[in-house]
């Protein structure tokens, strides 16, 4: 029984040693520093800045409180990068990324694109990966599809596209536009779980297959998964068609604005019936 004992105690002792030099940082502890303030052009919420609520069309950012935020670290208890649940802001995360080779597609971009727009943002977009001019310009969904993107945020939600924060799962562009492979997405996600645990968005709203395969890990065509609620990383997540395959087929904008009037009505920004925004 003893003898039983001490082997047990050992095994533990020998798995906890190799969690250490792994780098077990979801365990880290320390208290999360106070979010920057948000820019003054960002519309605050109540709770926030102690102000009225905002007038009907305005993003409120997110509270700082947001539970995954507030937790100090991400939902990944083993990250597979040592120090990466300890970056506190987008800067830190974007600098511990730094000059990122840990996949293949280092070698063909030109830039690495990481994300833009509100730190605090209510609402988030992750597409797949950037295209030629966003691996020019360093800026997710800055092209064509880019466009389209910017109009369903303004001119459909009402809001400015600042408001938002928008990203991809892949940060670096695959060589022709080839969709990013198994090995790319695994070195590169847990950038995008980092980004969503600190931005701490009420919804995130998946742009097309292969996002929201990868955010969802299920292999149902989004065809059939748009318009339909799921979790990621204990965040509302609508999965709709990506804004490149809306230029190629427009008639289905109709069901995106069906995917986006769901996540208004989650945000406020429209009544749940429908009838209001
Ligand atoms: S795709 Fe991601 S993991 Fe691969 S090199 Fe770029 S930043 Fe690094």
């Amino acid at each position: 029984m003893t003898l039983e004992r001490d082997l047990l105690l050992a095994s533990i002792s020998d798995y906890l040693e190799q969690l250490g030099e792994e780098g077990l940082d979801g365990l880290e502890t320390r208290p999360q520093p106070a979010r920057p303030a948000a820019p003054e052009s960002f519309p605050v919420s109540a709770e926030n800045a102690g102000s009225p609520r905002p007038a009907a069309g305005a993003l409120p950012v997110s509270p700082v409180s947001a539970p995954a935020a507030a937790a100090g670290f991400s939902g990944a208890l083993f990250s597979p990068y040592p120090g990466l649940a300890k970056t506190c802001t987008l800067e830190e995360l974007r600098e511990f990324i730094g000059d990122c080779k840990r996949c293949k597609l280092a070698q063909y971009r030109t830039h690495l694109v990481f994300g833009t727009g509100n730190p605090r943002a209510r609402l988030m977009f992750v597409g797949e990966g950037p295209g030629a001019e966003e691996d020019a310009q360093g800026e997710p969904f800055v092209g064509r599809a880019g466009r389209l993107l910017t109009d369903i945020i303004e001119r459909g939600m009402g809001l400015r596209r600042a408001d938002v924060y928008i990203c991809n799962v892949i940060k670096c562009r695959p060589p022709e536009n080839r969709n990013p492979e198994p090995d790319e997405v695994a070195a590169c996600q847990p950038f995008l779980d980092r980004q969503i645990d600190l931005v701490s968005p009420e919804v995130i709203v998946a742009l097309g297959t292969f996002a929201a395969q990868a955010l969802f890990n299920e292999r149902t065509p989004i065809s059939r998964m748009r318009g339909q609620w799921r979790e990621v990383r204990g965040i509302k997540a609508m999965p709709t068609f990506h804004p490149a395959y809306l230029l190629r087929s427009p008639a289905d904008k109709r069901l995106v604005w069906i995917d986006i009037r769901e996540v208004m009505k989650v945000l406020g920004l429209v009544s749940p019936r429908g009838s209001g925004g």
